[in-house]
């Protein structure tokens, strides 16, 4: 799984993580989709059978009706907690899956997605005649992956290449090459640091060399400090598994144990050197522009030039050191470690990106610690899940043209960009009639919406796979390949005009985002699908759903990052003094709020991580209750009531629907560190609290839980 960002701003929406995670990823959560509820909530981690083994391939996406009465709880009052009685049926009847980490609407749908990718890949892996080059890759990729009797008898044997390129290493002068070849056959930013492309923030028409943090084996460097029984608990295991992956690479327990040791220190002191994850939300703290020269000065033991020479990138003369501070972190382990400890570190790294692709001890080894302790998942995903995952990964624009024929025909795409040109007109009028914001701003805050790119379904040009050799016998050598083929593809870019057509996420996707360097909204097919946008039921639900999500991307353009950028994308600042703290006092108001709820045992949200996810939902909300309307009134045939529901109340279903979901506490501890999105619990009932005409909706009493009276407003 590539941790390089190429785009460290993409914003990754309604699910967890930036990198929408596969479960071959190590580092990132096996479920796609969204975490937390409070501890109340009343159905969790009851085990059900494992999603993947008890499912088939499917031929097309089932339907679920956008707004779904069985899933709701009526016997819970909605002015009391709007989540359980919207979603109180739903957690009962779907227990989270013995595989899964959590699961919640999303989640599904991403599983519903992947059966239908399932049927679309086995059946290019067994009739081989007659397919395009890009069906013959990701059908013999699919056929490489699930041949687990050659998997097996490989063993370790597929690591011998790269294991041999870091014995090989006579002094720590040949690091910067080595490294270099490293990264791109394992595109993981793991192994020290990251490099890839981005865009400059000062002029986001340029692509330049992004030198980032990295190194680290735990979610983020705050695993490696907190002091808690549970912390502590996980860094032992953390160290026991390393050990444990370093016998299966055949070295002696006592030497393993010491290596272990080893890996630890140098990661916790590259961590001492990273910022926190509040900090890193602040784009200012990760701009620092340097030369050729400037970037050796940072670390003098490093030889970038070396490094750059075999990454195919000598002669380039523009980067941005995202954090100075980890990279003297790095110099300094550079200067005072062995060549031994090193390579020690090295060996780990090697061995943990390829872990999810050897045989089976390495797998389970990987699954041990980095599923099951960490996240609380009780069992493997079957590895028809895992192999669609992957080739969604490396050969995503492939799969997903097969997908996009399948699921998302011409009809439904007009019906999402109308629906979304509603919702910026609704940001328009709603910005236009800002109280707190001056005429000054408001231009240019017009701009920037005008600005905005919307992308819709899929890229209008496919990428290009030509290059890439998929074999039916070489499933490493695919997976390595693959990798190859993606961090030659990243550092292209590198010196050339920005190509804006680039999507971030694949259209199998069940995820939006968006990007403030590029200034665009993104919305895969596979988000734009029953039961988020449902064109079989009434607009009120719809627009509550998918025209919250389409809202809350646009809002993230405004939110306490995406405003510091411009109409352009650069990182400049268009607000006035004034209503920059006009801002800010609106924002203090919802992390106040935020920092109340609880996630999991005694902890609470870090509010000021999640104030820009927080801040998204509520524009996008706001946007969607406007948009709805302006739709209603214009409508020939109105919304009626309908299961005994008035329009509006349809909405708020509609909207906290998307939600519905049950936890792992193993998984929501997690999440608290690391998720920039509150709870889903919270994502509802936190909102909804802030809008009078929920309060309205449905008749709640001033005073009681979902109707308070103080309440914030930004937008
Ligand atoms: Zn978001």
């Amino acid at each position: 799984m590539p941790i390089r960002l190429p785009s460290p701003l993409a914003l990754a929406c309604a699910a967890a993580l930036l990198a929408p995670a596969a479960p071959f990823a190590q580092n990132a959560s096996p479920s796609p989709a969204e975490p937390p509820s409070s501890p109340a909530a009343a159905v969790t981690a009851a085990s059900a059978p494992a999603a993947g083994t008890t499912a088939g391939p499917l031929a097309s996406l089932p339907y679920t009706p956008v707004l779904d009465p069985s899933a709701m709880d009526t016997s819970a009052s909605p002015c009391e907690d709007f989540y359980r009685y919207t979603c109180g049926g739903w957690q009962k009847n779907n227990p989270i899956p013995s595989d899964q980490a959590s699961w919640d609407v999303y989640a599904k749908m991403a599983q519903d997605n992947k059966r239908v990718l399932w049927g679309i890949l086995d059946r290019l892996a067994t009739e081989t005649a007659g397919r395009t080059p890009d069906q013959q890759k990701i059908g013999d990729a699919f056929a490489a992956c699930t041949d687990e009797g050659a998997i097996e008898a490989r063993g370790a044997k597929p690591l011998a290449p790269q294991l041999a390129l870091v014995e090989g290493m006579k002094s720590k002068k040949d690091l910067p090459a080595v490294l270099a070849d490293l990264h791109a056959s394992t595109a993981d930013g793991g192994l020290f640091f990251g490099f890839g492309s981005g865009q400059d923030y000062a002029d986001s028409s340029r692509v330049i060399g992004f030198a980032n943090p990295g190194g680290l084996g735990l979610p983020n460097r705050d695993f490696y400090f907190k002091t808690d029984a549970r912390s502590r608990e996980l860094r032992d295991g953390y160290v026991a598994h390393v050990a444990r992956m370093f016998v299966l690479l055949g070295d002696d327990e006592a030497n393993a144990k010491r290596e272990a040791g080893v890996v630890m220190a140098i990661e916790t002191a590259l961590a001492r050197g990273t910022l926190t994850p509040v900090e890193q939300r602040d784009p200012q703290k990760q701009f620092h522009k340097a030369t050729l020269r400037g970037l050796q000065a940072a670390t003098p033991d490093f030889r970038w030039k070396d490094y750059l020479d075999r990454a195919g990138l000598a002669g380039s003369d523009a980067f941005n050191i995202s954090e100075p501070r980890f990279y003297t972190a790095f110099e300094q382990q550079l200067r005072t470690r062995s060549l031994a400890d090193l390579k020690t570190y090295l060996r780990w790294h090697v061995a943990h990106a390829s872990a999810p692709f050897l045989s089976t001890a390495f797998v389970n080894e990987n699954f041990a610690f980095f599923s099951k302790t960490l996240h609380g998942v009780p069992e493997l995903a079957p590895r028809w899940r895992r192999c669609v995952a992957l080739i969604d990964q490396q050969l995503g624009e492939a799969l997903g043209q097969e997908f996009v024929k399948q699921t998302f025909g011409p009809d439904l795409k007009a019906k999402t960009q109308h629906m979304t040109t509603q919702i910026e007109e609704a940001m328009e009028s709603e910005i236009k009639g800002l109280d707190w914001m001056g005429p000054q701003t408001k231009v240019k805050a017009l701009e920037k919406l005008h600005g905005i790119v919307n992308k819709i379904g899929y890229p209008d040009k496919w990428r290009d796979y030509a290059t890439l050799e998929i074999r039916r016998d070489d499933y490493l050598g695919n997976v390595e390949r693959g990798n190859r083929f993606e961090t030659a593809r990243d550092l292209a870019k590198i010196g050339k005009p920005v190509d804006r057509g680039e999507w971030g996420m694949t259209p199998p996707t069940v995820n939006a985002y968006y990007n403030a360097q590029m200034n665009d909204i993104n919305f895969p097919a596979g988000v734009l699908q029953p039961p988020l946008f449902d064109s079989k039921l009434d607009d009120a639900p719809n627009y509550g759903n998918t025209g919250g999500t389409i809202g809350h991307e646009l809002t993230h353009g405004f939110d306490d990052e995406g405003r510091q950028f411009d109409a352009t994308g650069n990182l400049r600042n268009w607000w006035t003094k004034k209503d920059a703290a006009e801002f800010d006092k609106r924002t203090t108001c919802l992390t106040d709020q935020y920092a109340k709820y609880v996630v999991v045992d005694d902890i609470h949200i870090n509010s000021k991580l999640t104030l820009g996810e927080d801040l998204a939902d509520f524009g996008g909300l706001v946007l969607a209750l406007i948009a709805y309307h302006a739709e209603e009134a214009k409508s020939p045939h109105p919304d009626t009531v309908r299961d005994g529901f008035t329009p509006d109340q349809r909405f708020f279903i509609g909207m906290a629907q998307w939600a519905c979901s049950n936890e792992r506490p193993e998984d929501l501890r997690v999440h608290a560190a690391t998720d920039p999105h509150s709870p889903n619990r919270y994502r509802v009932n936190g909102l909804v609290a802030n809008f009078v005409e929920f309060e309205k909706a449905f008749n709640c009493k001033p005073g009681q839980p979902m109707a308070p009276l103080k309440r914030c407003r930004v937008w």
